[in-house]
């Protein structure tokens, strides 16, 4: 059973935790670096990046999460999961991970669209995917190393580098597990 570890400083990481569990995973929240030790992939849930962000400056974990991402661990940031993986963002000044070759425009479907649902194809999946879109950011510059895997209006909406992958929207909200078992697939096998 793969240990997925959701960090869990502040948004909606028990819904991350509840489709992980459902998934067969055994699920760790994580709020210290000691909390670390030993997981085989992480989620970075959505929530307010600006938050999650001066938080793993004040717990001490934005150095240790940076290297065992960048070391190969399976990644997953949804909304401002995304936006904290990200290198940069088109406005403002925030704690980021750096480790996923982005940019990010947050809260980029304006005031008229702050939440809205829209079906995805994302490749590779098959069937349409519900997408949630919360206050949801948009990709728009994407380094050589980033796949785009999906999109709303020609806007990158679902990225993957290597072992990190990122979405706007929230499949944690919709019962339709298929992304989270995208991460739980590409962790490599002992
Ligand atoms: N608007 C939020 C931010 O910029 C992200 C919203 C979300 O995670 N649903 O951090």
């Amino acid at each position: 059973m793969p240990l997925v570890g959701v960090l869990a400083l502040q948004g909606d990481f028990r819904e991350h935790g509840r489709t992980l569990t459902r998934l067969g995973a055994e699920v760790r929240e994580v709020r210290l670096p000691t909390d670390l030790a030993g997981l085989d992939a992480i989620v970075i849930p959505g929530g307010e990046s600006t938050t999650i962000g001066k938080l793993a400056v004040r717990f001490e974990l934005l150095e240790p999460l940076r290297r065992l991402i960048e070391g190969g661990l399976p990644t997953y940031g949804t909304c401002a999961g995304l936006i904290f993986l990200s290198v940069a963002l088109t406005e403002g000044d925030q704690p980021l991970l750096g480790v996923l070759d982005v940019v990010v425009q947050r809260n980029a479907f304006g005031r008229q669209n702050e939440s809205f649902e829209a079906s995805l194809d994302i490749e590779g999946l098959g069937a349409p995917f519900h997408g949630v879109f919360i206050r949801a950011p948009w990709v728009s510059k994407v380094g050589s190393a980033v796949e785009v895997l999906a999109t709303v209006d020609e806007h990158p909406v679902m990225v993957r580098q290597h072992n990190i992958l990122g979405t706007s929207f929230h499949p944690e909200l919709t019962g339709d597990d298929r992304i989270h078992q995208m991460l739980i697939d590409s962790i490599p096998a002992e």
